[in-house]
């Protein structure tokens, strides 16, 4: 569903400019899990945004599902004058559902993260791993084909993320998207991807590619797995 072809992104001209990302080739297909892992200012973000169209291309093609994606960021952006419930809601609006079906599908969308109980919070009531939940419902509530999620839970404690990374898997054998999950934390990497690419710093590019099947997600498989990424 995701083709992305000899893609380049330099920022920048002259004297300043920064090549960040250049000849990266890619298919993601449908239902994939995918988990784009690299250092820190290799240029993950930067490719998110290029597939969500956030930025332009300087080189290469793309290709992305014609009803665009949806796009989770690492804090969680909700509308603080909105309850959880109006957050999801609004997602709905917007893409058009009718007013009449909004509110069950909105619960419905809670409580599939877990925050049945918290639909009439505001955000600032609500605890970090929470608004993650419920920015998580809100990306599902817009029905892309594609969810992309830029280190999500990154700023979450050990445990939350723990919870967060099993209600993570659970919804996407449940829905069947396709998820491009960017992190720079080996683990959460292989805890989550079926296919992790390591991307190289300067300039940013796919440099090796590990596929990983659910005995491969057992501790010591994993701790394997992470070692080797690490290493690479
Ligand atoms: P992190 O793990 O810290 O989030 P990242 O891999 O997501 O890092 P990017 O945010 O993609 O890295 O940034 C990669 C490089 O691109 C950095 O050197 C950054 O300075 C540069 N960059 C990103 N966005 C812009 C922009 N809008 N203008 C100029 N340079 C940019
Ligand atoms: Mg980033």
């Amino acid at each position: 569903v995701v083709v992305l072809d000899g893609l380049g992104k330099t920022f920048g001209s002259g004297q300043s400019q920064n090549t960040v990302l250049e000849d990266v080739d890619l298919t993601i297909g449908q239902g994939e899990f995918v988990a784009l892992l690299g250092a820190s200012g290799c240029g993950k973000s930067t490719l998110l945004n290029l597939i969500a169209g956030l930025e332009a291309p300087s080189k290469g093609a793309m290709e992305i599902p014609s009803d665009g994606v949806a796009f989770m960021f690492q804090d969680a952006n909700l509308f603080p004058w909105l309850t959880a419930q109006g957050n999801v809601e609004l997602a709905l609006e917007l893409r058009g559902v009718p007013k009449a079906e909004r509110k069950t599908r909105a619960e419905a969308l809670l409580a599939l993260v877990h925050l049945q109980h918290a639909g009439k919070k505001r955000p600032h009531e609500l605890s970090g791993g929470m608004r993650q939940r419920v920015a998580l419902a809100r990306s599902l509530a817009q029905d892309k084909h594609v969810l992309l999620m830029d280190e999500p839970f990154a700023a979450l404690d050990a445990i939350t993320r723990d919870l967060l990374h099993e209600e993570l898997t659970r919804i996407w054998r449940h829905t069947g998207r396709t998820i491009v999950f960017v992190t720079h934390n080996v683990r959460e990497a292989v805890r989550l991807g079926q296919r992790v690419l390591l991307l190289s710093s300067r300039p940013g590019k796919v440099i090796r590619e590990w596929r990983i099947d659910d005995a491969q997600k057992q501790p010591e498989q994993a701790a394997l797995l992470a070692d080797e990424m690490t290493a690479a």
